[in-house]
């Protein structure tokens, strides 16, 4: 629902976020799928069947449960971050790449996903700059290594971006600032990359299922849990993939494992 064209979901070409999610929620509907607007706050995984209850107080158990609660892009929190969120601020580099043709972009963060984040916009643009807060960057060594051969990428270290400019419409340009001596610059750009991280949502079952050190639900067979009856799908389980169709199908994945442990339950209580 928060980004714009879509390109890589398999039958289109190209689709707005928000369309793709209603096709898929009047899909799921015409297949019978209630929907309830409102958020798990808590849930009790300990006893069968399980319960979970929502923001409004609503009380639910359910025989089989699969969570599929996605991750969230951590954020600069800084003026225009938000405003422009979708319109030049993005977190998916894979997804966004192509719309970056000879473009200018900033990538923001010096991990892993950064770098992957340079190869990505690399094949479209050759105006790219890195802003990394340290003094130097903390991906793999071969994956640094392999940024720093790039010619075409500039790298501006020990910096952070305070504010993001644009026309309404569109970013146009951000205000970096040096950590060290707080001096700032103006950069023109029409792209912001986040690869700070991502903050899988996993707090509604934190105390009650295995989880990895960065907060995942860990999966036996692709979608069990630690809690026999409970699966897990998409972001929440995915620190590598993250992708709409790669979510997709572990849902389904879920879907069809918690059907069959709901069949071999009633089997077993006949
Ligand atoms: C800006 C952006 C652009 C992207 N563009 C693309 C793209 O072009 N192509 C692509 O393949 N992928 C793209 N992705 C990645 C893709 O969106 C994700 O991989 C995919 O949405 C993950 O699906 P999911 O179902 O696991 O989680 P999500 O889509 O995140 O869905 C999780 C849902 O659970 C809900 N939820 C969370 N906690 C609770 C709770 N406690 N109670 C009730 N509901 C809860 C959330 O509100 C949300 O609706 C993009 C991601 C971002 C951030």
């Amino acid at each position: 629902m928060g980004t714009t064209f879509v390109n890589n979901w398999p039958g289109k070409t190209s689709i707005m976020g928000p369309e793709l999610m209603m096709n898929i929620q009047n899909h799921a509907l015409h297949a019978g799928c209630e929907f309830l607007p409102e958020t798990v706050v808590r849930t009790d995984l300990s006893k069968k069947p399980f319960t979970i209850w929502t923001h409004r107080d609503k009380e639910l158990t359910t025989d089989a449960l699969i969570i599929a609660t996605g991750s969230l892009p951590k954020k600069l929190n800084c003026p225009g971050e938000a405003e422009y969120w979708g319109k030049g601020v993005s977190s998916c580099a894979v997804c966004d790449a192509a719309l970056y043709q000879d473009k200018k972009v900033v990538i923001i963060g010096g991990g892993d996903s950064a770098m992957e984040y340079v190869l990505a916009l690399a094949k479209y643009t050759d105006h790219i700059t890195v802003i990394h807060i340290l003094d130097k960057l903390t991906a793999a060594p071969t994956l640094t290594q392999k940024i720093l051969d790039f010619p075409t990428v500039k790298i501006m270290y020990s910096s952070t971006v305070s504010e993001i400019h644009g026309d309404n419409n569109h970013v146009t340009g951000i205000t970096v600032t040096n950590q060290k001596d707080q001096t700032t610059t103006s950069l023109s750009t029409d792209g912001v990359f986040l690869a700070i991280g991502l903050r899988p949502n996993s707090g509604i079952v934190q105390d009650q299922l295995e989880l990895d050190n960065l907060g995942y639900i860990k999966v036996t067979h692709n979608t069990h849990t630690s809690v026999d009856g409970v699966f897990a799908a998409g972001d929440v389980t995915d620190p590598r993939y993250r992708q709409a169709i790669s979510s997709s199908g572990s849902g389904c994945m879920a879907a069809l494992d918690a059907e069959r442990y709901l069949s071999t339950l009633s089997l077993t209580q006949k």
